[in-house]
């Protein structure tokens, strides 16, 4: 049976676009359907807005270390409109790169939000579309647990469009979109409360960059709270208050609710299929990617492996390779993925936390540093770096870099590099340090603080 496409992408997200891209570029019939934006969640409510608003956020430090050098900036003020409409242009300005590079590789755009009838057949806008597979990459959504007030509270997708700076945030969670929120909001000038449930945030990261974010940001004066959580909202007039567990009563004018996200599956017609999901919501599939419908694939963080931008594309690729030039075909590494959060100081981290290392049986050396960067020798801003090395003791590889402090995520992606080519702890120390840098560090320590 010849069908319209060969392939159709639902959700020109990160994933989808380059799996649609790709596809298209091997020779493969192809249409995505976007409901919201081109570019997704990354693009345009994610990792984008994001670092914007947390290079915006550092300039607060930054004026105050320039006293140090000599600078007298007199005293700065922020404008948060002009970053939201400035922000606004630059988003709009991907979103129609996104549009001609899809054009460009011969994929139908289709704008709406799409339906899936039967596992061979999609609807947007009221039209029907035959396709042999159907490539699910719908992303996720914020999701806020169900307490009382919830209503009151807002997620990261409205805190990229709120028209006024709130005086006073709370931000819930502890994960990676809190702490850079809380950071963000925290440089921006308003008092910022950060609320976790358990005994230290960033759980998986490794312990001892978790505890150092946590002295770092406490200096900083942003309010930290462990063991604590909100029982409900309440709003009176303007102002929100927030009752916690404990009885306490904290007033807002904002409260970021950043607790995870769940697989964007609304109205997506699954139940037209054979789809299955796993035991947490999320997409089930093989390691092809391929969903219990013969016909259907999925990918990025609707399947719930690894929520990061460069994975859906690396999944993307990976789909479109095997698909329509296998010849090319390599699987994901899910091994030594490089991450940051970018919290102030940013967080950089690849591979085995000394947890995880531990656990997996490895006896480890643990090597650990922690020093002021020279760019805050002149100033009184009490900022330390710490970096951490896991080396498995046997075989001397390197098992793990952990790093606080500075462009810490754009130092951990060379050393992704060097992991993911099994370098030894040996390696390291041959390495001819870069001076002076922070980045020399990891290959400066030389005593184990830990067997
Ligand atoms: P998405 O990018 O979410 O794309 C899915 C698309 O599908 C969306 O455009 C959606 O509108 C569309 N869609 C959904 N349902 C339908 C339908 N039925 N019909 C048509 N279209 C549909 N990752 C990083 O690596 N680095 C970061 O710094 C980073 N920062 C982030 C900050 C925030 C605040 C958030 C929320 C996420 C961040 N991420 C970051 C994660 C990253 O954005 C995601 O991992 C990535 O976007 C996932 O890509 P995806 O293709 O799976 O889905
Ligand atoms: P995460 O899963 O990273 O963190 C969720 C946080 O919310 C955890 O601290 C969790 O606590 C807490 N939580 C969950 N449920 C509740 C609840 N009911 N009540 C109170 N607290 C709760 O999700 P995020 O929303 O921060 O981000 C989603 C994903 O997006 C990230 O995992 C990451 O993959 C990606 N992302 C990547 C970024 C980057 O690369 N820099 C930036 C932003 C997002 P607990 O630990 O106890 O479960």
């Amino acid at each position: 049976m010849a069908y319209d496409f060969d392939l159709f992408v639902i959700g020109a997200g990160s994933g989808g676009v380059r799996a649609a891209r790709f596809s298209a570029g091997f020779g493969a019939k192809v249409a995505v359907a976007e409901s919201r934006y081109l570019g997704g969640t990354c693009v345009n409510v994610g990792c984008v807005p994001k670092k914007l608003f947390v290079y915006g956020a550092h300039f607060h430090e930054d004026f105050q270390t320039s006293q140090g050098f000599g600078w007298a900036p007199g005293t700065p003020s922020f404008n948060w409109p002009t970053l939201i409409a400035n922000k606004n242009r630059e988003i709009e300005r991907l979103n129609g790169i996104y549009r001609s590079l899809l054009g460009n590789s011969g994929v139908t755009v289709i704008d709406g939000h799409a339906r899936i009838l039967d596992p061979h057949t999609v609807e947007v806008a009221g039209t029907r579309y035959s396709c042999e597979r159907i490539l699910i990459a719908t992303g996720g959504w914020p999701s806020i647990p169900e307490i009382p007030g919830r209503e009151y509270a807002i997620s990261s997708n409205e805190a990229f469009f709120l028209e006024q700076l709130p005086k006073r945030v709370i931000v819930v969670g502890g994960g990676y979109i809190a702490v850079e929120f809380a950071g963000i909001f925290h440089g921006l000038g308003a008092q910022t409360t950060q609320l976790y449930r358990g005994d230290l945030f960033l759980r998986g990261f490794d312990d001892g960059v978790r505890k150092h974010l946590a002295g770092e940001l406490t200096k900083k004066g942003l309010d930290l709270r462990f063991n604590t959580d909100i029982a409900r909202i309440d709003k009176d007039g303007e102002v929100l208050t927030a009752t916690l567990k404990s009885g306490e009563v904290l007033e807002a004018d904002c409260i970021l609710y950043a607790t995870g996200r769940r697989p964007m599956l609304d109205n997506l017609g699954l139940e037209n299929t054979g789809v299955r999901l796993d035991d947490k919501g999320f997409i089930a599939v093989d390691d092809y990617y391929q969903t219990t419908e013969p016909s259907i694939i999925a990918l990025g963080d609707v399947i719930g492996r690894v929520q990061l931008t460069p994975v859906a594309l690396a999944e993307g690729t990976a789909v479109a390779r095997r698909l329509f030039k296998p010849e090319q075909y390599r699987p994901v590494d899910y091994a030594h993925i490089p991450t940051a959060v970018f919290s102030q100081p940013s967080i950089g981290t690849v591979g085995m936390t000394e947890a995880q290392a531990r656990e997996a049986g490895h006896s480890v050396r643990i090597f650990e540093s922690t020093f002021r960067p020279m760019k805050l020798t002149l100033t009184d801003i009490p900022e330390r770096v710490y970096m951490k090395l896991v080396v498995d003791s046997s075989s001397d590889k390197v098992l793990g870099c952990h790093m606080v402090g500075p462009e810490a995520g754009e130092i951990i992606q060379g050393l992704g590099i060097a992991l993911k080519a099994g370098a030894t702890k040996t390696m390291f120390d041959d390495t001819i340090g870069v001076h002076p840098t922070s980045a020399e560090e990891f290959v400066t320590m030389r005593t184990a603080v830990g067997e």
